[in-house]
């Protein structure tokens, strides 16, 4: 699934090709991804120009030049990928955006879990999609005071809290995981124990695994391309997810574990996360 970074990356790619281009047509080949198309989706956002694309959370944002913004979430599988010229259209191209320089993205969703919906950008911050979210990680609102008092009293793991989308946004099983053996702290860890001077090293390891993960295209998984078809290349620079049983890279005498937590996998040192 792709998260925070893989979802930035779509972003950053498809801003180059997109921002300042007219939708000169959108094609939906199906009604619906996870949910239908809202009515009106086509004449709403054709022949309007994007401004801007932006991430809010795990999805991408197209501020239009009528004030209407396009939102869209890749869920599970979903990729947005710019065709090459002439490309034969392939198995689960269920959008396509054309624009007025003929440039066409096509977003492919074969297990169906993506979103596109629009909403006008007044009603964007009360959106039912966005007004329940905690903030964004690499955001000036995400800070060790902000994560600390989320965090108070919780009972549930570090790990899991990490996942929780009204405690941080975009956090996946991933960067949670390479966060938490980063800032030296056990998964396994009560939340509740984390406020003070452990979140103040959570925070900082957060947003430096999320930057680095940024800045190689994203974890290439099953699923997740750069809309230029670049692959991403952090999946090499993971230190403990999908390494059970591999020498641990602080000292190679102790091995990764994978346990699992609210039935998601965690990988950890036992050693060096406490
Ligand atoms: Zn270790």
């Amino acid at each position: 699934m792709p998260e925070l970074p893989e979802v930035e990356t779509v972003c950053r790619g498809l801003a180059v090709v997109l921002e300042g281009r007219r939708i000169a047509r959108l094609d939906l080949r199906r009604r619906d991804l996870r949910i239908p198309f809202p009515k009106g989706l086509v004449a709403a956002v054709t022949g309007a120009r994007i401004l801007k694309i932006h991430r809010r959370a795990k999805y991408v944002l197209m501020d239009l030049d009528n004030d209407l913004v396009l939102i869209a979430h890749l869920g599970m599988s979903g990729r947005m990928v710019v065709a090459k010229k002439g490309a034969p259209l392939e198995k689960h191209d269920h959008v396509i955006f054309v624009t007025d320089d003929e440039t066409e993205v096509r977003f492919n969703d074969p297990r169906r879990f993506g979103l596109l919906t629009f909403t006008p950008v007044s009603e964007l911050d009360g959106h039912k999609l966005f007004r329940h979210l905690g903030p964004d990680p690499l955001g000036n609102r995400f800070n060790p005071e902000v994560l600390s008092a989320a965090l108070k009293g919780r009972k549930t793991s570090i790990k899991t809290a990490l996942l929780d989308q009204r405690i941080v946004v975009g956090v996946g099983n991933i960067y949670a995981c390479e966060s938490l053996y980063r800032a030296g702290i056990s998964p396994k860890r009560k939340a509740s124990t984390i406020p003070g001077e452990r979140a103040e090293r959570l925070v900082p390891a957060i947003r430096a695994v999320l930057k680095e993960a940024i800045a190689s295209g994203g974890s290439s998984l099953r699923d997740h391309k750069q809309p230029s078809g670049e692959l991403g290349a952090f999946q090499h620079s993971w230190q403990v997810y999908g390494r059970p049983g591999k020498p641990c890279k602080r000292h190679p005498d102790t091995a990764i574990k994978r346990i699992v937590q609210g039935g998601r996998s965690t990988f950890f040192c036992p050693r060096c996360q406490t």
